[in-house]
């Protein structure tokens, strides 16, 4: 049956969560009750089928998701097409991307174990890309405090929240619960809790109701002048004003909607799909910006419309049963069967083979996707985050916030025959995640990977084994470090060679500057090059060897072997020969100055730092911070709530080593942290003499 395609009535939505809290159970309950499958299968469960969304053998074993695939629904009469987003921080490149795409989210919380440091990460993450949430609090059929929950969202994560239900019943008890817009019942029953009878309030909770759907009416009254007034003049607002008003509290962020049930008891989620549907954004609601190429890269607004140029996202690749699959969010445009797509980076053109809506693994054909639709195409050779658009225009969706690499392991087949896969393998991997990266090190001959964390390696070299059959062995995992200058050095040098016929000749002098990004300047840029050079003093076919030259010497840096940033470059004078000067010559002469300013210039070793958020029972609170202090942690607060305390810390990543096994003997297995890259921070000195003293070795070592 042909679907027809009312943009008011699309979702593109992602559910996320802390680990655990249950989101493979809820979308496999927002499977089942919108008929895309047919059966219940628990995670874990016992006829070992698992839910349908974890499709990847190891996220099945380990039983998180961490690929997001896009799943399209239909309820009633909205298609909604849900955005897998990977809980764990260490795909922090993951996440992001798929917050990208998705206009509104879902926020699953656990019940029993509250507002975790987790959820806290990917709500940050959900606020930078602007995606409106409701939450929903799960596992109400264990003792619960729901209230409590829907407290800590207003003080963890400063929502403003509403509590749109008050449950029926407690633990083994939990029946449905009460929607308080309409003052009705919500009771499930039935073996999937597809029975849905809606009653008048019970009459013992009606006093407890009315209470919280006074403070929801206050509540709505700050976004809407309807309701505001209503309020004001003491009158009963309607319920679709209501709805309304809390509709624009949750569209402008500000205000989040939170409902309650149990999705392993089949508890509230047909309501929560309804709020879905009611309360976040449809395509056309939400602002996406694009970049024109052809002016500069100037910002362009995307409007969710057919009759626009196509321009469309590649925000996902996976490799399937019938090869590569490409999940793409259309920002305006058509996308049709049998038509051409031009690649934004690469400029190919590219026909589209056939077109699919996705749910997890089956999938249904289609001869056109619309405007503001998430679809998957088959047969496109292309890295994710690439832009495609019909040739008639060139835009590229914003790029994304890429974080430099933290940690890097060298890595090696374990059997030789297997190192054709062996260098597959981690080609694949890179196009999927840029955060994932991976080189040749010409010095020592090794295969190094280098990631977000050491979760993050961890998996890739367990996917090696599972997907690409090679078992892989690594080294010690090395942290990311940086060197960087202290104070400004000059550079006056000479290069000048005479070997037998055509000698070379190059002289630059200028200075070496600290530099960091200013206004106008890329923010991730660590080098600046001026070129302050006049009448000719350096022939300007040269300049750019020199600039080049300055860039590879701080590939690598004199003190410690690793990359230099932060440096200003000013080129002042210099001289040429007729003859023996040439841009290679130039090119070797600004490697030796640079080299020369930098001893000058207090060269110092940079080291990552990363924000740390420790949770546990409050007895291991001393075990804690005496953990985070031994490892030159400096903690930034500690808060208690509820018999838990929550340790935030700065700790250099090089002291995180073993730190969840540490943490787990600490805490009896109760403590639980989460991690992500902060900034760089110079070494301690001591420190510093270490790692120059280790560099100093392996350089005798590699000279022997
Ligand atoms: P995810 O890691 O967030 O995807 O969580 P899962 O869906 O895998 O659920 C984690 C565990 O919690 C599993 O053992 C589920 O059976 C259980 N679970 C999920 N939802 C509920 C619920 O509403 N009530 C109870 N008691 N357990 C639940």
């Amino acid at each position: 049956m042909a679907k027809t395609w009312d943009l008011d009535n699309v979702r593109n939505i992602g559910i996320s969560a802390h680990i655990d809290s249950g989101k493979t159970t809820l979308t496999e309950r927002i499977l089942f009750y919108t008929g895309r499958i047919h059966a219940i299968h628990d995670v874990r469960g016992k006829d070992g089928v698992g839910a349908k969304m974890d499709s990847m053998e190891l996220e099945r074993e380990r039983g998180i998701t961490i690929q997001s695939a896009a799943t399209n629904v239909q309820w009633k009469n909205t298609t909604i097409n849900i955005i897998d987003t990977p809980g764990h921080v260490d795909f922090t490149i993951e996440v992001e991307r798929a917050l990208r795409v998705l206009d509104g989210a879902v926020l699953v919380l656990c019940g029993v174990a509250g507002v975790q440091s987790q959820s806290i990460t990917v709500d940050r993450q959900m606020k930078r890309y602007n995606v409106p949430r409701i939450a929903f609090v799960n596992k109400l059929d264990r003792q619960v405090p729901t209230l409590c929950v829907a407290k800590m969202l207003e003080e963890k994560l400063h929502h403003n929240t509403v509590m749109m239900q008050v449950p029926i019943g407690i633990e083994d008890n939990l029946q449905g619960a009460v929607d308080l817009i309409t003052m009705k019942a919500w009771y499930y029953s039935g073996e999937n809790g597809e029975q849905i009878d809606i009653k008048d309030c019970p009459d013992d909770m009606k006093e407890e109701c009315l209470k919280w759907r006074s403070e929801l009416i206050a509540k709505a009254a700050d976004f809407d002048d309807v309701v505001g007034e209503k309020f004001l003049m003491e009158e009963e607002p309607t319920e679709d004003e209501l709805r309304a008003a809390i509709r624009k509290g949750c569209l402008s962020m500000n205000l989040t909607p939170v409902f309650c049930g149990s999705a392993y008891k089949n508890k509230g989620v047909q309501a929560l799909l309804d709020a879905v549907q009611t309360y976040l954004p449809n395509p056309k609601e939400v602002r996406n910006e694009g970049l024109d190429l052809k002016k500069n890269e100037e910002k362009v607004i995307m409007r969710t419309d057919d009759d626009l140029p196509l321009v469309a996202l590649a925000f996902k690749l996976e490799e399937g049963r019938y090869g590569q699959l490409t999940y793409f969010r259309i920002y305006q445009g058509k996308m049709k069967k049998g038509e051409f797509i031009h690649n934004m980076t690469d400029k190919k053109k590219v026909k589209i083979p056939r077109l699919v809506y996705m749910h997890s693994d089956d999938m249904e054909d289609i001869e056109e996707a619309h405007a503001g639709d998430i679809v998957a195409l088959f047969g496109v050779d292309c890295a994710s985050g690439d832009t495609f658009t019909d040739g008639s225009v060139e835009i590229a969706m914003t790029s994304m916030f890429v974080p430099d690499a933290v940690i890097s392991l060298a890595v090696e087949p374990k059997e030789k025959a297997k190192a054709a896969n062996f260098s597959k393998a981690p080609q694949k991997f890179r196009k999927e995640d840029p955060t994932f990266r991976v080189h040749r090190d010409e010095e020592s001959n090794e295969t190094i990977i280098s990631g977000m964390g050491e979760l993050h390696l961890e998996v890739y070299i367990e996917r090696m084994a599972r997907e690409f059959g090679v078992e892989v062995k690594s080294g010690a995992p090395q942290v990311a470090y940086r060197e960087t200058i202290g104070a400004t050095a000059p550079y006056d040098y000479t290069h000048k060679k005479q070997t037998g016929g055509s000698g070379q000749f190059a002289k630059t002098v200028g200075k070496m500057i600290p530099w960091s990004p200013g206004e106008g300047d890329d923010e991730s840029a660590v080098y600046k090059f001026q070129n302050n050079v006049v009448g000719g003093r350096i022939p300007k076919e040269y300049i750019p060897a020199v600039d080049k030259g300055f860039q590879e010497a701080m590939a690598k840096g004199t003190l410690i072997g690793a990359p230099i940033v932060g440096v200003q470059m000013d080129l002042d004078d210099g001289a040429y020969h007729d003859v023996d000067s040439s841009e290679m010559a130039f090119r070797i002469c600004a490697i030796a100055a640079f080299r020369q300013a930098y001893e000058k210039a207090q060269p110092t070793a940079l080291e990552p730092l990363m924000k740390l958020e420790v949770s546990a029972p409050e007895e291991f609170q001393g075990n804690v911070m005496g953990q985070i202090n031994q490892r030159r942690g400096i903690i930034s607060g500690t808060q208690t709530q509820e018999g838990f305390v929550t340790v935030t810390a700065e700790v250099p990543l090089s002291e995180m080593f073993g730190y969840s096994g540490d943490l787990r003997s600490a805490t009896q297995g109760k403590g639980e942290f989460s991690m992500e890259f902060s900034r760089y921070n110079p070494c301690p000195r001591n420190i510093q003499d270490e790692l120059v003293k280790e560099y100093q070795k392996k350089r005798a070592e590699e000279a022997k």
